[in-house]
């Protein structure tokens, strides 16, 4: 656990947040602020900084955010009419805060 880290905190309970899914290596809520009707946050429960500091160790973790993801769109009921899954990776990449989220992001309108 980094002291400083959002989203630590908010795994540790420590920051209130509605968890829609959770087990014993990550958590799954609501982006705090939305750029699609369903845009939800996969999130380790370990602090891996990103993508960049990924090791082959972290393989199953990787895998089981993205099942997660599939698992989760079924739930919002995005699966058929489609979804993005978003890594952003450090600062150029758009990454804001430090600590491995996957972004599930649809519902768009057609
Ligand atoms: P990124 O730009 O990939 O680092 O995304 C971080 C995301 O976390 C942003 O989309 C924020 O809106 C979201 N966020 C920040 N604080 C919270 C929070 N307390 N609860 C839920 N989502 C948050
Ligand atoms: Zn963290």
């Amino acid at each position: 656990m980094e002291t400083d880290c959002i989203f630590c905190k908010i795994v540790k309970g420590e920051i209130p947040s509605t968890f829609l899914y959770e087990n014993d290596n990550l958590v799954v809520f609501r982006d705090i602020n939305p750029h699609a009707p369903v845009h939800l946050l996969i999130v380790p429960k370990r602090h891996i900084r990103s993508v960049n500091d990924l090791t082959e160790d972290d393989a199953k973790i990787v895998s089981e955010m993205i099942m997660t993801a599939k698992m989760m769109a079924e739930k919002e009921s995005v699966s058929k009419s489609g979804y993005k899954l978003l890594f952003n990776v450090e600062k150029g990449g758009g990454q804001v805060i430090f600590h491995l989220h996957l972004h599930l992001i649809g519902g768009w309108k057609k």
